[in-house]
């Protein structure tokens, strides 16, 4: 008999408890506890399957302030509807909630002509997107997980998994406790521990770049709109629409400039952006304590365990990650639940939870849009960055000639939103 059996990264100092060594079967075992972990344990309960969900950081208290938070994420229509599906959108403080109804770029040449607008009139919706706080959506997820029955918590890392034959995996966790499950949703982040055991290969390239994020207050109002500057040195600052006149911004450059960002006092942030953002926001005075994020992309080469049969799918970043020019590597993470919940809503009922092509379906749903929008975002992130006046001339004429051609953009819009339009 063939038995696999894999230790994830280091070992935890916590010995085993003989007391808390308990056998117990579930359908699914959730591991992370970023917003996709949460939302994939939170769907499959809803669904009447056993779940149990294990990270390290899951009773962590998350306590919304006056103040916005510090990681602030654009959300597209596919992930509202996915946290509504789940009863999460309605329960979310909307207060906290800046509905974006206008989009607009810039080129680095400062004409008039090189810029490109969407607005939500255009698209024939009320909103584009939404601009809200990570902390309000974990949070609210994590108080509808509390009142889930069929949906057990435990705060733990997983040290070990094993995969036999014809038995289901079993996970060694850093409190002593062994579970079995028939499935294991890896929604470990970018790092995934789970992926790297069971030898799923990636590719990844990292942009030698990190994403610099701070919230200011602005003396012109944003009018909901969410602005993009594609700066001459290659530098991308977005500003973000944020409820009462804030605004939150995501700046995307060289390692260096990012430390020495990172340094700047209270006075000199607010001066530092002013003249680049001054026509549309006015006078900004900053709000939060900076913060920086190193920027790669990453696939993983499968979303689901090898052929040797290790009952695993990958979901969210520990699948996929990409540079935040576009603000999607949530949404395209959530879609991924989205794709595992109609699958397990919709499957034969002869087929049990970790049947080889339920799995696959997910891969092969999921593979196209991961693929399409990984590189489009990398597209997109390497014409802006080339220094050549070629290559400068032409992202520059082409944001005008985008923004002159309906189709193009209608096809944009459908792109950025995650999902069609119709009519
Ligand atoms: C600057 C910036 C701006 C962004 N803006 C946007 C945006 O506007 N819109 C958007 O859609 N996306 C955006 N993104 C992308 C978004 O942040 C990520 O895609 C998202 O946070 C991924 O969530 P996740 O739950 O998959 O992973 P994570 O949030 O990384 O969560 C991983 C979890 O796994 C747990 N874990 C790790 N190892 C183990 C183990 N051994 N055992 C148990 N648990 C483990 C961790 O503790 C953690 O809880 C942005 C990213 C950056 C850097």
């Amino acid at each position: 008999m063939r038995l696999i059996r894999y230790h994830l990264g280091m070992r935890s100092q916590t010995r085993p408890n003989p007391s808390q060594q308990t056998n117990t079967q579930y359908d699914f075992a959730v591991v992370g506890g970023g917003i996709v972990g949460k939302a994939s344990a939170l769907a499959m309960a809803q669904l009447g399957y056993s779940v149990v969900h294990i990270a390290p950081d899951l009773h962590q208290t998350i306590a919304l302030r006056p103040s916005f938070g510090q990681r602030i994420y654009a959300l597209s229509p596919s992930t509202k509807h996915l946290l509504s599906e789940l009863n999460i959108w309605d329960g979310l403080d909307h207060t906290r909630i800046q509905p974006v109804r206008d989009m607009r770029i810039y080129g680095d040449r400062g004409q008039q002509n090189d810029q490109l607008h969407f607005s939500a009139f255009e698209a024939g919706r009320p909103e584009l997107a939404w601009i809200a706080e990570s902390d309000l959506i974990e949070s609210t997820l994590t108080q509808a997980i509390r009142f889930s029955k069929h949906l057990q918590s435990i705060e733990a890392s997983v040290d070990e998994v094993r995969f036999e034959p014809n038995t289901s995996p079993m996970l060694s966790l850093s409190n002593g406790q062994t579970i079995q499950t028939k499935l294991i949703i890896a929604a470990d982040g970018a790092n995934s521990p789970l992926r790297q055991s069971v030898g799923i290969e990636i590719d990844q390239h990292s942009y030698e770049q990190h994403a610099v994020v701070a919230n200011f207050a602005c003396t012109i109002a944003h009018r909901e709109t969410a602005y993009q500057w594609f700066l001459a040195n290659g530098d991308i600052l977005a500003m973000l629409p944020l409820p009462q006149q804030h605004v939150s911004m995501v700046r995307s450059t060289q390692n260096e400039h990012a430390n020495h960002l990172l340094q700047l006092n209270n006075k000199a942030w607010s001066n530092q952006f002013g003249a680049e953002v001054h026509d549309q926001l006015g006078e900004l005075q900053l709000q939060s304590t900076p913060a920086s994020f190193p920027l790669r992309r990453m696939k993983a080469h499968r979303l689901i365990g090898p052929d040797y049969d290790p009952k695993l799918i990958l979901v969210g970043d520990s699948a996929h990650v990409m540079h935040p020019l576009a603000g999607q590597g949530l949404n395209l993470g959530l879609r991924d639940v989205g794709s595992l919940l109609q699958i397990m809503r919709h499957k034969e009922s002869y087929r049990s939870v970790d049947d080889r092509v339920l799995l696959r379906r997910y891969e092969r749903e999921r593979e196209g849009d991961t693929t399409s929008l990984l590189w489009l975002t990398d597209r997109l992130k390497k014409l802006f960055s080339a220094q050549s006046p070629v290559e400068k001339g032409l992202r520059n004429w082409g944001l005008g000639v985008v923004n002159r051609s309906h189709m193009i953009k209608r096809q944009l819009i459908e792109r950025a939103l995650g999902e069609q339009l119709h009519g």
